[in-house]
Order: C-alpha cells, then sequence, then structure tokens
C-alpha cells in the first residue's frame, strides 16, 4: 500500500472532516481564492448545490416560494440540486455569445414572477466566469438569494485576472468529478466568504451536528473521505499545469477553426472541460459527428439536450422563451480536450474537422446547383 494511504490507516481517520480534508480546504483557500473567504468539501457538487440553496432560502425565508431561476442551457444536476431543494426549475434563455445566463432573459422572469423565485442559480458555463457583482445587486434589487453553480470552473481567472469567485459572498459550487478538469472521482467544494453561512453549510454537511454532537438544523452526509481529500491534495500540485495545458489546446482549436463559433470568454483564463464549438452556417452537426466517429474522434452534444427538452424536467420545469438556448444546443458540438492531449492531436481533429465541413459546404452547393 503507497505509504500516504498507510498513513491514513495508521491515523485512524478516515473522514468527518480529517486532517488532510483540512490542509485541502486552506490550500484551496490561499492557492485558488486569493486568501479571501473559506471553503466546505463535499461529496459531489451536486449534493453542494442542494444544501446551498436550502441554506441560503432557509437564511432568506424564500424557501416556501415555487421557484429557482437557472438556464435551461446546463447541466441536469443544477435542476435535480434545485428539485430536491423543494424548488421547481425556472428556465431561462441564454446569451448569444457567452452561452451565460441572459441578463435582460432573468429580468424578464424576475419583473413577471418574482415574488414566487425563491432562489437563482446561475451557471458558469464550461468554466466561464459570470458577472458575480450582477449576481450580488440583483439579490439586493429583488431580496432573493443566489447560489452559483460554477461546477467546472476551478481555476478560471476574471477579467481582471483574479480567480474567479474569490471574495465572493454569494456560496459558489464546484466540482472535483472525474470529468472535470479538477478531477478526483467524486467530489465537490462550496466557497464563499460569509463564515456564518459557512459554518453552517459545514454541520449541514455533518448530519446537522452542533458541537456537542446534538442536531440543531436540518443536516445530510456530505462529507469527503481522507482518501478523497488526499487524491485532491495531489490534483491541487498539478491544477495550474492543468489549466494552462488546457488553455492552450483551446487557443490551437480556435486557430485551427476559422469560420466556427467559439463561446466568447468572459475571463483571463477559462477552466475547460470540453471545448465546445458551433459549426459554420450550413454544416450539421450529425454528419461531423460520423466522420469524428469514423477516425476514431470522441465528441459529445453537451448541454443537448437542454433541460426543457428532457422528458422528466418537461413534467416540471417551467420554462421562459427559449430560442438562443434552443437554436445553440442543436449546432453544438463538444471536442476532445484532456489532460494529455497533444498539440499534434488536436491539429490532426482541426483537419479532420475542416475538411468534413468543406465536404459539406461543398456538397449543399452542388445539390443547390
Ligand atoms: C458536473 C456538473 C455538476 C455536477 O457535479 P457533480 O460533482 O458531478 O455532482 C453540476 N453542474 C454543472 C454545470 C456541471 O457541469
Amino acid at each position: 500500500m503507497p505509504a500516504a494511504l498507510r498513513s491514513i490507516e495508521d491515523s485512524g481517520i478516515f473522514s468527518n472532516y480529517g486532517p488532510l480534508n483540512s490542509r485541502f480546504e486552506h490550500r484551496l483557500v490561499a492557492e485558488c481564492f486569493a486568501g479571501a473567504g473559506g471553503c466546505l468539501t463535499v461529496c459531489n457538487a451536486t449534493i453542494g448545490l442542494m444544501m446551498a440553496i436550502h441554506a441560503v432560502t432557509t437564511l432568506h425565508g424564500t424557501r416556501r416560494r415555487r421557484y429557482a431561476l437557472m438556464p435551461s442551457f446546463t447541466f441536469a444536476a443544477t435542476a435535480h440540486a434545485a428539485i430536491w431543494a423543494g424548488f421547481t426549475p425556472l428556465l431561462c434563455d441564454i446569451d448569444e455569445h457567452t452561452w451565460l445566463p441572459c441578463h435582460a432573459a432573468e429580468a424578464a422572469l424576475l419583473a413577471s414572477l418574482g415574488d414566487d423565485i425563491g432562489v437563482m442559480v446561475p451557471c458558469a458555463t464550461f468554466g466561464a466566469c459570470l458577472d458575480l457583482d450582477h449576481y450580488a445587486a440583483l439579490s439586493r434589487q429583488y431580496n432573493i438569494p443566489v447560489v452559483i453553480d460554477a461546477a467546472p470552473a476551478l481555476g478560471s481567472l476574471d477579467a481582471a485576472g483574479r480567480p474567479f469567485a474569490a471574495g465572493c459572498k454569494l456560496p459558489t459550487v464546484f466540482s472535483m468529478h472525474a470529468t472535470k478538469a479538477f478531477a478526483v472521482g467524486e467530489g465537490g467544494v462550496i466557497y464563499a466568504d460569509d463564515p456564518e453561512l459557512m459554518r453552517g453549510l459545514r454541520a449541514m454537511g455533518n448530519f446537522g451536528f452542533d458541537q456537542n454532537r446534538s442536531v440543531t438544523a436540518l443536516g445530510i452526509n456530505a462529507k469527503l473521505s481522507e482518501v478523497s481529500a488526499l487524491l485532491a491534495l495531489a490534483k491541487l500540485d498539478e491544477l495550474e499545469d492543468v489549466v494552462s495545458h488546457r488553455a492552450a489546446r483551446l487557443d490551437q482549436y480556435r486557430a485551427g477553426l476559422p469560420g466556427w463559433t467559439f463561446q466568447q470568454p468572459t475571463g483571463q483564463r477559462q477552466t475547460i472541460q470540453f471545448v465546445a464549438v458551433l459549426p459554420p452556417p450550413g454544416v450539421g452537426r450529425d454528419p461531423l459527428r460520423a466522420i469524428l466517429a469514423q477516425h476514431e474522434i470522441g465528441c459529445g452534444t453537451y448541454f443537448s439536450p437542454h433541460l426543457a427538452e428532457q422528458p422528466y424536467f418537461q413534467t416540471i420545469a417551467q420554462a421562459g422563451d427559449l430560442q438562443r438556448t434552443d437554436s445553440i444546443a442543436q449546432r453544438i458540438l463538444a471536442l476532445p480536450i484532456s489532460d494529455t492531449i497533444t498539440a499534434a492531436e488536436v491539429d490532426f481533429v482541426c483537419a479532420v474537422l475542416r475538411d468534413a465541413a468543406d465536404s459539406a459546404i461543398t456538397d449543399s452547393l452542388s445539390h443547390a446547383a
């Protein structure tokens, strides 16, 4: 057994916010949040979102309201967390360029349904930085709490070059799932520069126990094991390399696919989980997927179907106008990125896609002629 695992065994502490977990939380604050605020680990980001939504809506007295306002262009977990916390997802459209929740769409739903909205859950789509001042202002204006779903965004730098969410009072939830850049396996982190909120969340994650092991509030078991904390510490050591490697490969995709549409950056550096692109006009997604498959190149279609297109959420959720979400989700393609993908591999993927797009356009022109 490797020495680090042996030392967990010898310590006899396997969980319950143990020493490795504490070291990880402290290092995260110092290294990923500029030393401000606090971090709490959770067993995954979905549970972290559920807890944060429950906590802020209890504190704000909006728990009995109906809706959780969120974009339809997100992962299923955002909606599930809200539903578990007792809310009906209210789905809004996204911005055409940044693919983040559209401020005008949010404003329209807040104006018409504001008194029924208990919480806003904007998402840092694909690791892009949200305008957190905007959400703090909205929260004050409407007196509605906010939880940020920043699942893939650990390591992103905002427009000023600061770590995304550093110093933010609004609880911000990050994931350490195997599919994210900060890949640990299962795990998550709740961040906020709000010590009282963080104390409450820490108790909630440990069955709602106070210092006397007496339950004073709703709790759950959301703790990260010491083995996971050990892996998370190791991942933290390589985070800068992982994020900058991925950012460099993204730049290469941008340069290699002229005429394709990429997400408009909102920060200085985006921690990317996928390289999401829209093919040039007139080039269908399905033929491209077929050609990628022929070359044994994996690809995905995140977030398509978007939430409002999925059967379970259709039975529950309410939606505003989703025109841009529909149009972007229909076309989106997620290209391969990993910690080990090489420049030559990205060049190859770009060449295959350029050829495929050229022949799709030539085909459609010859059909038109
Ligand atoms: C991955 C993801 C989640 C869920 O994270 P888990 O740690 O797997 O629970 C939530 N929201 C978004 C936007 C995600 O991408």
